[in-house]
């Protein structure tokens, strides 16, 4: 977006400067609608032997729509640069604007970045292990305003935090809440366990669907609100819900797919393995004033198998997994719990292939495949495929 020029040469989609050493928008040199057309031919590639595959559902403006960003810190020639990790590497691609990110999210690191030498403050260098600030993790609610940054440090302790926060906030009084996050291990994971708020309530809200949700750090929450709703919503018409269904949220992250889908059933069970994401779920019950939903923090795999031994009744199974897919100990299970709909959102299709394989070898058949460009200019496909027991 930012190279006006090879925009003009290309004729194409809006290619940025950091297009190849980032590597993170895959599909910058195709236009929107070739964007489109390349993620159908790869979802009818992985599950078009499944059933018939409907029109992805595109983004109306596909520019900015991250409400979550990231960015590394480091040093360039005695200079700390901010960015991301150039694809497979550890060296960080100064990034001043991205044209898929959040703008106000990218003005707040930009301002962190130039805030650091005023305090001494250093940033991290992965080879020493030495350094102050590591990463900086910004999440906004879209439709709230509310504004989370999380300070991730390579060290615990962080001098005059207090004016260092102040000024910040001077220069960004939006921001809702600050937290410091300690992560001096060697890994690639961004956060660390220990975390200490700042200021604020140390999460922030969000509107979804129509609900409220409460997010923290550590918590999932989809990247791209807009697209999340419609994602959702298609999900819970394909689960043809009556009000008198007993529903199972698998993956559950902070509860949203089983809260929105609580006003048209009976009962709702989520499970999730992270224990924050799980604190946020529950919260976001009583926000919601829902009374029909429980969550429980638990692998989803032991926790189906558990189901399945107590004989536990499910209509509708909602799950929605990690890249890596589900387990056969968790689709065994769902077999054996014998719901009459299966809703499977992912957002790896060759991973859902091989799951959806094996409920079609055992009692199940796709009715509806649906994706989702929840990603523009990436290469990733999400796809919604609902089944019934046949
Ligand atoms: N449905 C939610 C979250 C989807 S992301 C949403 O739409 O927001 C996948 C979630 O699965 C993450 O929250 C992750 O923490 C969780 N997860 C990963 N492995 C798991 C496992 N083995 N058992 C249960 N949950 C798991």
């Amino acid at each position: 977006m930012k190279n006006n020029k090879t925009t003009q040469k290309r004729g194409k989609g809006n290619s940025c400067s950091f297009y190849k050493k980032c590597g993170g928008c895959q599909l910058q040199n195709m236009t929107y609608e070739e964007q489109l057309s390349f993620k159908m031919a790869k979802t009818i590639k992985h599950l078009g032997r499944f059933g018939h595959v409907e029109e992805i559902i595109g983004m109306e403006k596909p520019y900015h729509y991250r409400n979550k960003v990231q960015a590394a810190f480091g040093y360039s020639r005695g200079r700390i640069i901010s960015g991301v990790y150039q694809s497979s590497s550890h060296n960080i691609v100064p990034v001043e604007s991205c044209m898929i990110e959040d703008k106000k999210a990218d003005g707040i690191i930009r301002d962190i970045r130039l805030l650091l030498p005023k305090y001494k403050l250093t940033s991290y260098n992965e080879d020493t292990g030495r350094g102050f600030l590591r990463h900086v993790l910004v999440k906004r609610g879209f439709a709230t305003n509310e504004i989370m940054v999380v300070l991730v440090t390579g060290t615990n302790i962080f001098p005059k935090k207090e004016d260092f926060v102040r000024e910040l906030l001077e220069k960004h009084g939006d921001i809702t809440t600050v937290i410091w996050n300690i992560n001096s291990s060697k890994t690639s994971l961004v956060l660390g366990e220990k975390e200490t708020v700042l200021y604020g309530r140390g999460y922030i809200t969000d509107i979804l669907c129509g609900k409220r949700f409460r997010i923290s750090a550590k918590s999932f929450y989809q990247i791209n609100p807009v697209q999340t709703e419609k994602l959702y919503g298609k999900a819970i018409e394909f689960a043809r819900l009556t009000g008198r269904e007993r529903i199972f949220d698998a993956y559950c992250g902070i509860g949203t797919i089983g809260l929105v889908a609580s006003d048209k059933a009976k009962e709702v069970i989520g499970v999730e393995l992270n224990s924050q994401a799980v604190k946020d779920a529950k919260n976001n019950a009583k926000l919601n004033g829902t009374e029909n939903i429980s969550f429980y923090c638990d692998d989803a795999g032991d926790f189906m198998v558990a189901m399945a031994e107590e004989r536990e009744r499910v209509d509708v199974l909602f799950m929605d997994p990690p890249r890596a897919g589900s387990d056969v100990k968790f689709l065994k299970s769902a077999v054996t719990l014998a719901p009459k709909r299966i809703v499977y959102i992912s957002c790896n299709v060759e991973t859902q292939a091989r799951d959806l394989s094996y409920l079609c070898k055992n009692g199940y058949r796709a009715e509806i495949i649906q994706p989702v460009d929840m990603f523009p200019h990436t290469n990733h496909v999400e796809c919604i495929v609902s089944l019934y027991k046949k």
